[in-house]
């Protein structure tokens, strides 16, 4: 179809307000470069990038920003505010300090709102509609060390009862003193989750939480399962099939499932992982979008006319994703042949820096994996699964490796490298390093490193390093970084 055609269909098509919002929102999407927080590109940052950034809000015509209280390390915690509406809505990002992706989605939307000049037919609308309150990065210590908990080293997510936490209580004070009518609840997931068995990420899954153990749905719990539908409709344009929605189970610590219960309706949002999206990038601009639609339709109260029975057409949350899937493999043990998947997992370990991180890959399990799916997939038929080779010539420090000659030993299934003085645990090469008297492990089994070679008649067809494939056009050849076995 030619473009002025289908252009023409779409303006016949798009009268109604629902086909209206997305003809605005893919104006935002194609705009989205030009207020995207461009300084916070990665998942590890810290309050001392994100302060500045809520400080400056301050100068902003239509935004108030407060102090609301301190982290149990003195971090300063901040309620942002804008609109001037009837309806108010409270979000707040972070609680889990490695959970970061929202608040960079708030930032985006920090941006968008305080700049005047683009849709500002849209944004009066909006904050004419909405109030809108936001408590970005409500666990700076935890995010500090890119970790779950607070500093006191418990989940402040089930901490919203005994109130034991300073961030814990700042956000049930804010609650109450505000008495929102709607709050989200922003998070990330782990990368396993997927769209039930669909074979698709959960890249953004979301829940209205019970509110009691019978899960009952009152009128407040209705106005969040349509205000979800209404994410969910919105994630489509984007991610089709890539959503899910979460456990509903009653937990009578968890903040989301008391906000509930106190009479705000409640929405969690969990980003989790998008293909190629490393630093999910590609997940924050999407959340965004769903983000703002979502709170237009709230402002105009459109979401209203929505089915909540559409909540449970949403596939449950699954657990069916891993980083790398070797499907049907030949594989040597006891000396004899067995047809074997391996679903390999990549765990990241913070460096030093509390800001870069090395991956360690790991088989997490073996066996008819048949219902699994893979980030990375090598279909093995008619392969076969060996250990990798060790390099013969030593080197004197890893520095010496010559690193031009390590795709040619990668192509003939070298995978570890020898040299005299190893250092650290991990090294900025696609390749192993092992120390001049060290024998790597060989066995490829169920929570074993996952390092190996996939060859057919002896030829090498796929070298794995680190739980990474080896790929010599990719970017760092398709392997982040090997392990230093010592
Ligand atoms: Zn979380």
């Amino acid at each position: 179809m030619k473009r002025s055609t289908f252009l023409f269909l779409t303006a016949l098509l798009c009268q109604q307000a629902f086909c209206q919002q997305n003809e605005i929102l893919a104006k935002v999407e194609a705009a989205y470069d030009n207020f995207a927080e461009k300084s916070i590109s990665v998942r590890r940052f810290k309050h001392s990038d994100v302060e500045p950034l809520l400080l400056n809000l301050k100068t902003k015509q239509g935004f108030a920003v407060t102090k609301a209280g301190e982290s149990i390390e003195g971090r300063s915690i901040y309620l942002v505010k804008a609109g001037t509406g009837s309806v108010k809505v409270l979000l707040w990002s972070q609680m889990h300090g490695d959970e970061t992706t929202a608040t960079r989605v708030l930032l985006d939307l920090f941006n968008f709102l305080s700049d005047k000049s683009t849709f500002a037919k849209e944004k009066e609308v909006l904050l004419k509609g909405v109030t809108l309150y936001f408590i970005p990065m409500l666990n700076p210590d935890g995010a500090e060390q890119f970790q779950r908990r607070n500093a006191l080293g418990i989940d402040i997510n089930r901490d919203a009862v005994r109130l034991q936490s300073p961030e814990a209580r700042l956000l049930k004070h804010v609650r109450d003193s505000l008495n929102p009518d709607f709050g989200f609840n922003l998070h990330d997931q782990n990368s396993a989750t997927s769209a039930g068995s669909t074979g698709k990420p959960a890249s953004l899954s979301f829940l209205a939480p019970a509110y009691n153990e019978a899960k009952d749905i009152n009128a407040s719990r209705k106005a969040a399962l349509q205000v979800v539908v209404k994410l969910n409709n919105l994630v489509q344009n984007y991610m089709p099939g890539h959503t899910a929605r979460y456990d509903d189970t009653f937990e009578p610590r968890a903040f989301g499932d008391n906000i509930q219960k106190w009479g705000t309706s409640t929405i969690l949002i969990e980003c989790g992982a998008y293909p190629n999206d490393p630093e999910k990038q590609m997940i924050r601009k999407v959340h965004f979008l769903a983000l703002l639609g979502t709170l237009q339709s709230i402002a105009d109260g459109s979401y209203k006319k929505l089915d909540s029975n559409d909540y449970f057409k949403i596939p449950e949350n699954g657990r069916y994703y891993v980083d790398l899937l070797v499907k049907n493999g030949q594989l040597a043990l006891d000396s004899s042949w067995y047809t074997m998947d391996l679903a390999i997992r990549l765990r990241e370990n913070t460096r030093e820096d509390l800001r870069t991180y090395d991956v360690a890959g790991y088989i997490e399990d073996v066996g008819d994996m048949s219902v699994y799916f893979g980030y990375d997939e090598i279909d093995a038929t008619g392969m076969t699964i060996v250990p990798g080779k060790v390099y013969p010539d030593v080197f004197d420090t890893m520095d010496a490796i010559p690193v031009d000659n390590i795709d040619n030993w990668l192509q003939e299934g070298y995978t570890y490298v020898k040299v005299r003085k190893p250092v650290g645990r991990y090294v900025d090469l696609p390749v192993n390093v092992i120390g001049a008297y060290q024998t790597p492990d060989e066995s490829i089994s169920f929570g074993d490193p996952a390092t190996f070679i996939v060859t057919k008649d002896g030829k090498v067809m796929f070298t794995v390093v680190n739980g990474m494939v080896y790929n010599p056009t990719a970017n760092n050849k398709g392997v982040k970084n090997g392990v230093v076995v010592r």
